[in-house]
């Protein structure tokens, strides 16, 4: 049963290359921030300056929690200091996560993509 369970795009990759990319997803997430956490809005200590385990270190924080089958895609990431993601816990996104990852959507130019209709705003 348990392999059965787990999605595939998480059996594959090797350990260490998913590690590098959560990574890089969260420098991406930071830099869209601008380096403000999204649980506290104070600015989190640049990315390389702290360690992993530091209160202050930024974190990826799921949007939809794994628990309730979020992924590690960008899409469904906010970036905080370890301490405020850790304060949410499993608990339901609040207003400013969403506004912050409308925020990294705005940022990343995923909004508009495809949808032309949206960009009309009724001029
Ligand atoms: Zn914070």
């Amino acid at each position: 049963m348990g392999d059965a369970m787990r999605a595939p795009c998480e059996a594959s990759p090797p350990v260490r290359k998913r590690r590098y990319r959560r990574r890089r997803q969260l420098v991406k997430i930071y830099a869209a921030q601008g380096g403000i956490c999204a649980g506290c809005g104070m600015s989190v200590p640049d990315i390389d300056d702290q360690r992993r385990s530091h209160p202050d270190a930024p974190t990826f924080d799921h949007v939809t929690s794994r628990a309730q089958g979020g992924t590690y895609h960008t899409l469904n990431g906010v970036m905080k200091h370890r301490r405020c993601n850790e304060d949410r816990g499993d608990r339901q996104p609040t207003g400013c996560d969403l506004i912050w990852q409308a925020l990294i959507e705005v940022k990343f130019g995923w909004v508009y993509a495809g949808s032309p209709a949206s960009t009309d705003f009724g001029a």
